[in-house]
């Protein structure tokens, strides 16, 4: 409790992570310095609460991809600073970039990337072969956590089955569940209905209608206005500056 007289402080405090913000670009730049360099993003500043649903729109070249790699921690800004969950990625190695990203972030990609002799579960497990976590998750094992994660995309009846014999919007949900597995704080998504058909692309949408609901954050790069349309804020981007969406 701060008294009445309580003496405004002389200089600002150091700020503390807010725990409610999961992104966080400070001016963030990319250059590939080919000849002429190309300024793939510029003063880039965006803040991403958890829990919100973001699409990012814009046309082609306009720095869609090089953001997502940055969020990603698949790519190194040239300017700028990226803070990932309250950490400040810039001073970080290889290794505990590999770490942060594998304890944080799911990708999902407009390619489901699903192999095609192995089951649904099988393909969500294999999520962790990649994954720099190893066993966590307590006494339930793999196979626990991959059903549980097709339960949360609703695909619990499609245990032991081929992807090829789903639908598409059931593949990108497969997919989805492996991005979940590892309990991220983040999906970060590539146009990931650019290979569905309308109804399809619904199913999608209806699920992270659902991810949103129980507190998952989404970043989601698509062409599509149907699908922008459904997220909680739009930010379009051209020419790698991000500019905020009316209304
Ligand atoms: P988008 O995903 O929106 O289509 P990108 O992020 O892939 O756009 O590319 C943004 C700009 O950066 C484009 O002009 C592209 O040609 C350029 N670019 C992307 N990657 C490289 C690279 N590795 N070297 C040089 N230029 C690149
Ligand atoms: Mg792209």
């Amino acid at each position: 409790m701060r008294g009445r007289s309580a003496p405004l402080p002389a200089q600002p405090v150091p700020e503390a992570p807010d725990p409610d913000v999961v992104i966080r670009l400070d001016s963030v730049g990319r250059v590939f310095d080919s000849v002429p360099p190309v300024h793939a993003l510029r003063e880039v500043d965006l803040t991403v609460r958890r829990g919100e649903h973001l699409s990012v729109v814009g046309p082609s070249g306009s720095g869609k991809s090089t953001l997502l790699n940055v969020l990603g921690l698949l790519d190194r800004p040239t300017s700028g600073a990226y803070w990932l969950d309250g950490v400040l990625t810039g001073g970080l190695g290889d290794l505990e970039r590999t770490a942060l990203r594998g304890s944080r972030i799911g990708f999902v990609f407009q390619s489901f990337h699903l192999l095609p002799y192995r089951t649904v579960d099988e393909n969500v497990m294999l999520a962790e072969v990649y994954r720099a976590k190893g066993s966590e998750g307590g006494r339930r094992t793999r196979r626990d956590r991959a059903r549980e994660a097709l339960d949360r995309v609703g695909l619990g009846h499609r245990f032991g089955f081929l992807p090829a014999r789903l639908s598409g919007g059931e593949r990108q949900r497969v997919a989805i569940a492996r991005a979940l597995l590892g309990e991220p704080a983040l999906l970060l998504c590539d146009e990931p209905t650019g290979n569905l058909d309308s109804e399809n692309t619904e199913s999608v949408l209806g699920l992270f209608d659902t991810l949103q609901a129980q507190g998952m954050t989404l970043l989601v790069i698509t062409h599509d206005d149907a699908v922008s349309t459904r997220a909680s804020r739009r930010v379009r981007i051209r020419d790698g500056r991000l500019s905020q969406e009316d209304g």
